[in-house]
């Protein structure tokens, strides 16, 4: 199942980088390292992170990569909340989940009363 999920996730990445290397005619000698970046990814991670941190794409980009080394490191599926293993299922359909499906669910609760302007009767002056 790893290896399923790494490969499509290296699919993924060489596709944005393509629409990335379009957009960006700029990077000239990166297209040649673009080849081989997922071995080379870990080397020159920093760098690379900070090369790529431009656009919708590269945040794209940026996020499969560092799920890669999260596999390549063995921990991959692992909440970063509450450090439960994330089920296969949920990894398999969103693969760059790093919250279980549990905590994924607190996060849109909060973010959601967060959105609404608060209730008067919620706040009560504390003397
Ligand atoms: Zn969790």
């Amino acid at each position: 199942m790893l290896e399923h999920v790494r490969g499509e996730l290296i699919r993924k990445m060489k596709e944005l980088q393509g629409t990335l290397n379009r957009t960006d005619v700029r990077i000239k000698d990166g297209s040649e390292r673009m080849a081989d970046f997922v071995d080379q990814a870990a080397a020159e991670h920093d760098r690379t992170v900070e090369l790529m941190i431009r656009g919708r794409e590269s945040e794209q980009i940026r996020e499969i990569h560092e799920t890669i080394l999260l596999i390549d490191q063995g921990r991959f599926g692992v909440c970063c909340q509450c450090c439960k293993a994330i089920s296969p299922k949920r990894l398999l359909l969103a693969p760059m989940s790093r919250l279980c499906a549990s905590c994924k669910q607190k996060l849109e609760l909060s973010s959601r009363i967060g959105d609404r302007p608060v209730d008067s009767g919620v706040y009560h002056h504390v003397n």
